[in-house]
């Protein structure tokens, strides 16, 4: 089974290319209904870019380095490597263990114009793809029965991705963790646990109702999942909260029955009690459990005007957005969670602000919505958090400091949570069932 992987942006924000640059460590072929130019030979760089037919449509411009030759074509190009070789994207960059550098990928390549747009995917075999995302998603030295759960959500994942992007973009699945799941190429070998996991749990995914499951996962939610209507829009109608899905369910990351549950996240009371409580979840020993950013108002007043703009001018983000009827983002008063999900996530922050109060919604436009670079902080590792504000003897707000749980939307399986349970003595299919409600592991 080969899946179309979409091929985004060095900032893993957009399928659409202004242009592209590839070489090859063994040469290529480009065919486009016939083979078209003569075959490239090891380390020449093809050159593709968008451009107009002479009848004003529009279509892929490339050219191979070093010659003037160049073609147009309003079809999709195919980009076969020679025997064996990858191909090197050097108009891209990544972040590796390593440092930036550009990816590489083995596979057939392919280029087309999509809505006026220039985009690129590789065609490559399902195995494949999932050894590039273990790579990218969870770490060799885990426990293998944990590697071989992430092994089953990723191969799931493929087949049923949050975004229709089938029907949307031609492609199966796109490769940046900010929309499916990350796959960063084939740049250093898989580890031995990777392979592992990828054959001893061949061709199994997780379905519901005989139908792939949305196979969500992230790194740590901080000791208990979250519901999926209380994270994600429907990206289709962007209706917030969403329709819920009964197998994504929030629930404790725990296999003691007597371990203590008496604590309701989404009162902020409990969740403060919970953080402050001596941990006894399995997914305790991520660095990432417990964790406090500290802020100051001008550090908060010089970042987060801009960051509503941004957001409102995003599409994806701004239906989220409630301005007051003023329309100003004022001065800033005081932050407070209006609406919790069970795992304390918010779902709608007030902002006070001199202007009026500011309503944010949906866990990621949250997080995004605290970027402070100059604090170090891109976004908020996860909006399982609660706020401590103290303000100077004017009543203005001085300091914010914001303590959260986990790292990522925390919704489904966890990937430090599935590394506790292993240890734990749990094997994949137990951890994949405790995380995912009423699933059945079925062949594909
Ligand atoms: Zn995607």
């Amino acid at each position: 089974m080969k899946v179309l992987v979409g091929i985004t942006t060095s900032d893993l924000t957009a399928l659409d290319h202004s242009a592209l640059a590839i070489s090859s460590t063994g040469g290529f072929t480009v065919r486009c209904q016939g083979v078209l130019g003569s075959p490239a030979p090891a380390g020449q760089i093809l050159h593709l870019s968008l451009d107009k037919n002479t009848d004003g449509s529009d279509a892929v411009k490339f050219r191979y380095d070093g010659k003037k030759l160049s073609y147009l074509t309003s079809q999709k190009l195919l980009i076969e490597p020679h025997k064996g070789s990858s191909f090197i994207f050097t108009s891209i960059t990544r972040e590796y263990a390593k440092g930036r550098s550009n990816p590489v990928y083995k596979g057939d390549l392919e280029a087309f114009v999509h809505k006026g747009k220039l985009r690129i995917g590789l065609r490559i075999d399902l195995d494949q793809y999932l050894k590039g995302v273990l790579q990218s998603e969870i770490p060799a030295s885990y426990p293998l029965e944990a590697i071989k759960a992430q092994a089953v959500a990723a191969r799931t994942y493929a087949l049923r991705p949050r975004i229709s992007h089938m029907k949307h973009d031609s492609i199966n699945v796109c490769d940046s963790y900010l929309c499916c799941q990350y796959f960063g190429g084939t740049k250093s070998a898989p580890g031995e646990n990777h392979l592992k996991a990828i054959e001893q749990t061949a061709g199994q995914v997780l379905t519901y109702n005989s139908q792939p499951i949305l196979a969500l996962f992230s790194s740590n939610a901080g000791g208990h999942t979250e519901s999926f209507d209380n994270c994600f829009s429907d990206p289709d109608t962007k209706e917030f909260p969403p329709p819920a899905l009964p197998y994504l369910k929030g629930v404790w990351e725990t296999k003691n029955a007597k371990a203590p549950r008496a604590f309701d996240l989404s009162n902020e009371d409990d969740l403060r009690a919970f953080y402050a409580a001596v941990p006894f979840t399995e997914d305790r020993a991520s660095a990432h459990y417990r964790w406090k950013v500290h802020l100051s108002a001008n550090q908060l007043e010089s970042h987060l005007h801009n960051n509503v703009n941004k957001l409102l001018k995003n599409p994806d983000s701004a239906p989220y957005i409630v301005a007051p009827k003023s329309g100003e983002f004022g001065h800033i008063g005081t932050f407070r969670a209006l609406k919790r999900g069970v795992a304390g996530t918010i779902i709608e922050l007030g902002v006070s602000t001199s202007s009026g109060e500011w309503i944010i919604k949906k866990e990621l436009v949250i997080r995004d919505f605290f970027s402070v670079p100059s604090a170090g902080l891109k976004r908020l590792k996860s909006a399982r958090v609660f706020f401590d504000q103290s303000k100077d003897k004017l009543g203005l707000l001085a300091n914010l400091t914001i303590s959260g749980t986990g790292w990522g939307h925390g919704v489904g399986m966890q990937q430090s949570g599935a590394s506790g349970f292993a240890k734990a003595g749990f094997d994949y299919q137990s951890i994949l069932k405790l995380y995912y409600s009423q699933v059945a592991i079925d062949k594909v």
